[in-house]
């Protein structure tokens, strides 16, 4: 048993912190932010690869974490996590990046006349829908009953950070780029609506066509999430009102009924935007990095995760090149 630190409480860090807490490892999980005022409680969350890098590992990490949530939506009641019947219309097959990512036999043709004229194609995937508003007080829930701490506090130091463990796992997302002096990392900036739900039917779709468009109504158990934007470098976190303005009226344009629902809060959250994900042990060091989760910190998750304790608990311990715990300058 290793006594593992984790830094950050968003999807990433929890899902990591779970899957090193129930390995049998005693975690802390420091945060400087509770998990309700984090990037992870904006999303919605589907489960659909978006502004993520490396594609091989990306599309990897998505099928393993696709599985994980098909089992999760099990119990929806107790997870938040459902599958549902996810409408995609293709303006441009060329821009189609998701298809490979998609696991086998959850495609199914959209009806006739669902695909307005101007669309190239479009189709219904079933995939699994994490509603953040019960999904992330699962997660911790899981976390703490299965013996995890949590620390509220911010952290400064990484390296110093390090010595007061046997492993740390830095799962900061955009708090990265200031901790790690992380240039590479860039917010992507993402604006919601939250909309009261009423009996009126509404489907589950995406419009996406970047930088054009986009447009994504989520249904949850309780309310609607309308979206959205993606914008790259910018960091601002008030509400755009042209924004909130055009998203409502692309949605309406696919569902006329969303035009009239109530929006109980419009919310904006940075994707820790990056090249590509940074899920890697820091050379000679007992650090591990997994943020950079771009627009897929949901769809990946669990598949990171798992990366993360196989570093920690490879499957053959001889492929470690150095074992922390042999260092006597980390303390315990
Ligand atoms: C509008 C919007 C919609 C989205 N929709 C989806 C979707 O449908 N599906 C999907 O898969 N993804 C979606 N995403 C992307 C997803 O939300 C992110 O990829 C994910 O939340 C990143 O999670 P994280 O845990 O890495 O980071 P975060 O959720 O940002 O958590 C970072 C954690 O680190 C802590 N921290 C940071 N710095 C420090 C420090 N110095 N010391 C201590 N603690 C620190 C914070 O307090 C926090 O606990 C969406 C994002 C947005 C903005």
């Amino acid at each position: 048993m290793a006594h593992i630190n984790v830094i950050g409480c968003g999807v990433s860090g929890l899902s990591t912190a779970i899957r090193l807490q129930e390995a049998g490892h005693q975690v802390t999980i420091i945060s400087r932010d509770h998990f309700q005022d984090t990037v992870s409680a904006v999303a919605a969350a589907i489960w659909f690869p978006f502004s993520a890098e490396p594609q091989d590992r990306v599309n990897a990490w998505s099928k393993e974490t696709f599985d994980v949530f098909r089992q999760l939506a099990k119990e929806p009641e107790k997870t938040g996590v459902f599958m549902t019947d996810f409408l995609v219309f293709i303006e441009d097959p060329s821009y189609v990046y998701w298809e490979s990512a998609l696991p086998e036999g959850i495609k199914s043709p959209a009806a006739p006349g669902e695909i307005p004229e101007q669309y190239h194609s479009g189709y219904y995937v079933r995939v699994p829908l994490s509603d953040s508003s019960k999904y992330m007080p699962y997660l911790m829930d899981r976390f703490q009953s299965a013996g995890g701490q949590v620390e509220y506090r911010t952290v400064t130091d990484l390296e110093a950070e390090a010595r007061r463990a046997d492993w740390l796992v830095n799962c900061t997302g955009m708090g990265a780029r200031e901790l790690c002096d992380d240039q590479e990392l860039y917010p992507i900036r993402g604006q919601v609506l939250r909309l009261k739900k009423t009996d009126t039917p509404v489907k589950c779709f995406i419009d996406e066509y970047m930088p054009h468009r986009i447009a994504y109504a989520l249904p949850r158990t309780d309310d609607i999430i309308l979206g959205g934007t993606a914008i790259a470098h910018d960091a601002s976190t008030e509400e755009d009102t042209q924004a909130t303005r055009t998203i409502r009226t692309l949605c309406t344009q696919h569902q006329p009924q969303l035009k009239d629902l109530e929006v109980l809060e419009v919310k904006v959250g940075h994707r820790p935007g990056r090249s590509s994900v940074r899920l890697e042990r820091e050379p000679g060091t007992n650090i591990i990095h997994n943020y950079g989760h771009g627009g897929s910190g949901y769809t990946i998750s669990w598949g990171c995760a798992d990366e993360v304790v196989k570093v920690i608990d490879p499957p053959d311990r001889s492929e470690m090149d150095v074992d922390p715990l042999d260092r006597p300058e980390i303390g315990r």
